[in-house]
């Protein structure tokens, strides 16, 4: 079994080290070529615009949304979350284009200046073993979510920041910086089955 962890952009080496603390194999994805040996992929947290900007210049976008149709699991983390939502919004609430995989509308910077980094303790539906220290770094938040997603986590005032949808798992926080590895743990599981 391996994953692919998106490398264009972004945090990408800190899902390649949790991985391999847990045991997984992981490689930096940056040509279509390299997702044929995949089971699944993960599109880390960074900047959603450049990111998007350098999928359609390696020719990445084709690929990966045959992954995705191909039931392989893609895990989306902050700005990948965003690349995966079939709406996002900028901040000046224009849309924006993006993967439009995951039936989740999502709104980019979705926490104000005065909070645009913090950590808080999560209560994920799937984890046991008590709260996810969830890092949220100029985070979106999930707005709306179809009728096929599962709510994984809120925050105390309702905000969604993690939904599973089939395949697609989608985190507003970034998991990988973080220290805990269930997360990672329950997308190998995923990607196992
Ligand atoms: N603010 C970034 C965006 O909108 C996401 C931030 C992150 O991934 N930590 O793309």
């Amino acid at each position: 079994m391996l994953i692919g962890i998106l490398a264009l952009q972004g945090a990408f080496i800190e899902h390649i080290v949790m991985f391999d603390r847990i045991g997984v194999k992981a490689a930096e994805i940056r040509l279509p070529s390299q997702l044929e040996h995949v089971n699944g992929l993960v599109i880390p947290g960074g900047e959603s615009t450049t990111m998007l900007k350098l999928m359609r210049n390696f020719a990445l976008i084709e690929p990966i949304m045959k992954l995705a149709e191909k039931q392989a699991p893609v895990w989306g983390t902050c700005a990948g979350m965003i690349c995966l939502a079939r709406h996002a919004l900028n901040p000046d609430s224009t849309a924006m284009e993006t993967l439009g995989l995951m039936d989740i509308t999502v709104k980019r910077n979705a926490f104000g200046r005065q909070v645009d980094s913090f950590e808080t303790k999560l209560q994920i539906k799937p984890l046991q073993d008590g709260p996810f220290p969830g890092v949220f770094i100029r985070a979106p938040c999930i707005e709306k979510a179809g009728r096929g997603v599962n709510v994984l986590a809120k925050l105390p005032d309702g905000e969604i920041v993690a939904a599973r949808q089939g395949n697609l798992l989608a985190t507003s926080f970034h998991p990988e910086l973080s220290g805990d590895p269930r997360l990672h743990r329950y997308f190998a599981a995923m990607v196992k089955r």
